[in-house]
């Protein structure tokens, strides 16, 4: 006899490479958005606590404005997210975004590493875009997870948040483009950088 061969079935998780999940790991799609909604709610918060370091060592007026307006932004962000747990019903928590926790210290780094003025301003600008296009990107996974799982008040509410991480964006490559880099590439002062 030829085939031997135990027919029993091959699991995903037998194939070489894959991981064996973690007990209580996410079998459905709505345990991967309610994860994904506690590790963006941490790092809302996280930037709640972070970003008036970024704006106190803003030199430009301009900058220091833009994060601080920010700052009001993400609060209503936090809110929106509470708004959007009670949704869903569940309890509001924050689960430790690593990627958010990264991004921080990278930006704290960035903060030590230059000398204030236009350098550092740019260093801010670089450090505030890579935290929003990560919020970008969580953003739109969340809203798409969503309206997979025919959430759709929880899906409006998570489009609003995503429309701001991409004006808060925007905002900051203008800020950017406008004057700081050239202000720092230059090394000379413009008005905006005279307090
Ligand atoms: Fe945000
Ligand atoms: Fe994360
Ligand atoms: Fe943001
Ligand atoms: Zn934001």
């Amino acid at each position: 006899m030829k085939n031997t061969k135990t027919t029993s079935k091959v699991t995903k998780s037998d194939k070489e490479g894959m991981v064996t999940p973690a007990a209580g790991a996410a079998a459905e799609l709505r345990d991967l958005f309610i994860d994904s909604l506690k590790d963006i709610y941490w790092a809302e918060n996280a930037l709640v606590s972070a970003l008036p370091k970024m704006a106190q060592n803003a030199t430009s007026a301009l900058l220091a404005s833009a994060i601080k307006e920010h700052i009001e932004v993400t609060k209503n962000q936090v809110l929106r997210l509470d708004a959007v747990f009670e949704l869903l019903g569940e309890q509001a928590a924050g689960k430790k975004c690593e990627a958010m926790a990264g991004l921080l210290k990278e930006g704290d780094s960035i903060l030590e590493e230059t000398v204030a003025g236009p350098v550092r301003d740019a260093g801010i600008i670089a450090a505030s875009q890579k935290i929003e296009h990560y919020e970008i990107a969580t953003y739109g996974t969340l809203c798409s997870f969503a309206k997979a799982l025919g959430e759709n008040d929880a899906a409006q509410l998570l489009t609003q948040t995503l429309a701001e991480e991409k004006e808060a964006d925007m905002i900051l490559s203008d800020t950017a483009c406008s004057s700081i880099n050239l202000v720092a590439a230059q090394n000379t002062l413009n008005e905006d950088f005279v307090k």
